[in-house]
C-alpha cells in the first residue's frame, strides 16, 4: 500500500508549532511578527489566496497589514509603498502577490523588497544565498515540498531525486533545497530527452510543470516518494471543474512508496511555511536565534 503524504495533517502541525513559537515571542519578548501581503488589482484567485494567507496569519498571532492597491497602480506607486514597509519596524516580512499587471516590472518590484523581510524567498539576494549553501529565506512552496520528502526519509543524502520543471518559483528552489540536503539532484525540464527514463531513476521526484496528469504511472521507480506540486483546473465529470496535480495519482499511487494528494498535499504546507518563514524573519531582525520548530 502507497502511503499517502497527507499535507493537510503535516501543515497542521507545524502551523501549531509557528503559533507556539508566535506566544513565546509575544510572552518573553514583546515582539508580535507582522506581515504585509500586497495584492494589486482583483485577479480571483489571487485574491482568494490573499484572504486565506491573512486568516492563517492571523491564527497564528500574527499581524497582518494587508495593502490593496488598484490595478491601474503606477510601478513607482508600488515602489513607495515597498520602501514604506521597508522602514515600518512593525512589518517583518513583505510579501507582493504575483503576477502583477503588466505595467509593473515583477523583478524590480522583488528586488526593491529588504532581502531581511522577503518571505517568499524571491529576492536575488536570497535566491544567491541559497544557491552558495548560506543561511537565507527560502521559497515557501519549495520549502513545504522537501519538507513532505523529510516525513518519509529523515533524512535525503545520497538519493537520487529528479525535479521537473525549473521555474524560479518552485523547480530551481526545490533542486537546490535537495541539493543542500545531499540528493543526488536533476533537474529535468521541456527540452529534456526521455523524460520517464529519467524520472525511473528517482528515488524523490518532485512534479512541477502546470501540465494536469502529465506524469504516468510507469514513469515511476517502484516505492519512489512523488511529491506533486501542479495544480490543475480540469473539467469533472459533473460539469463542474475539479483540480489535478501534474501527476496522474491513482496510477502513480499503484507504484510509488508515498505520494502528496492533490488538493491536500503540497497546497497547504505552502502558507505554513510562509508563517515559519515571517517569524524566522522576525527572530533574526530582533538579533534572536532561529525558532525552535
Ligand atoms: P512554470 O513557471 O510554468 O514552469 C513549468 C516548468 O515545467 C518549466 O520549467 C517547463 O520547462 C516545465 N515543463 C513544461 N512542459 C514540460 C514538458 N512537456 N516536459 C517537461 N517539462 C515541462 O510553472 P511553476 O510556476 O513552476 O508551477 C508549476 C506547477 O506548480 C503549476 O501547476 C502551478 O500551479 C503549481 N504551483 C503550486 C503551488 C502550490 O502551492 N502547491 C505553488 C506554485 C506553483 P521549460 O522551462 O523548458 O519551459
Amino acid at each position: 500500500m502507497t502511503h499517502i503524504i497527507d499535507g493537510k495533517t503535516i501543515s497542521a502541525d507545524l502551523r501549531g508549532k509557528v503559533a507556539d513559537a508566535v506566544h513565546r515571542l509575544r510572552r518573553d519578548r514583546g515582539i508580535v511578527p507582522g506581515i504585509a501581503v500586497v495584492l494589486v488589482g482583483e485577479d480571483p484567485a489571487s485574491s482568494v489566496y490573499v484572504r486565506t494567507k491573512s486568516k492563517a496569519v492571523a491564527e497564528a498571532g500574527m499581524h497582518a497589514f494587508d495593502r490593496k492597491l488598484p490595478m491601474t497602480t503606477p510601478e513607482a506607486d508600488l515602489l513607495a509603498l515597498i520602501a514604506e514597509l521597508n522602514a515600518d519596524k512593525a512589518v517583518n516580512g513583505i510579501l507582493v502577490q504575483l503576477p502583477l499587471p503588466k505595467q509593473i516590472d515583477a523583478q524590480k518590484v522583488i528586488a526593491a523588497i529588504d532581502p531581511a523581510k522577503d518571505v517568499d524567498g524571491f529576492h536575488p539576494i536570497n535566491v544567491g544565498r541559497l544557491a552558495s549553501g548560506l543561511p537565507a529565506l527560502v521559497p515557501c512552496t519549495p520549502m513545504g515540498c522537501v519538507l513532505l520528502a523529510k516525513t518519509v526519509h529523515a533524512s535525503l543524502a545520497g538519493m537520487e531525486a529528479v525535479v521537473i520543471g525549473r521555474s524560479n518559483i518552485v523547480g530551481k528552489p526545490v533542486a537546490q533545497l535537495l541539493l543542500a540536503e545531499n540528493a543526488t539532484v536533476t533537474v529535468a525540464h521541456s527540452k529534456t530527452r526521455d523524460l520517464p527514463a529519467v524520472c525511473r531513476r528517482a528515488d524523490v521526484l518532485v512534479a512541477a510543470i502546470g501540465r494536469p496528469e502529465f506524469v504516468r504511472g510507469d514513469w515511476i521507480k517502484p516505492g519512489a516518494t512523488v511529491i506533486d506540486v501542479g495544480i490543475n483546473r480540469v473539467p469533472g465529470k459533473d460539469g463542474k471543474s475539479r483540480i489535478v496535480g501534474d501527476v496522474a495519482f491513482a496510477e502513480a499511487a499503484q507504484v510509488a512508496g508515498a505520494i502528496t494528494p492533490v488538493p491536500g498535499g503540497v497546497g497547504p504546507m505552502t502558507i505554513a511555511c510562509l508563517l515559519l518563514n515571517t517569524v524566522r524573519a522576525a527572530c533574526a531582525q530582533n538579533g534572536l536565534p532561529a525558532p525552535q520548530v
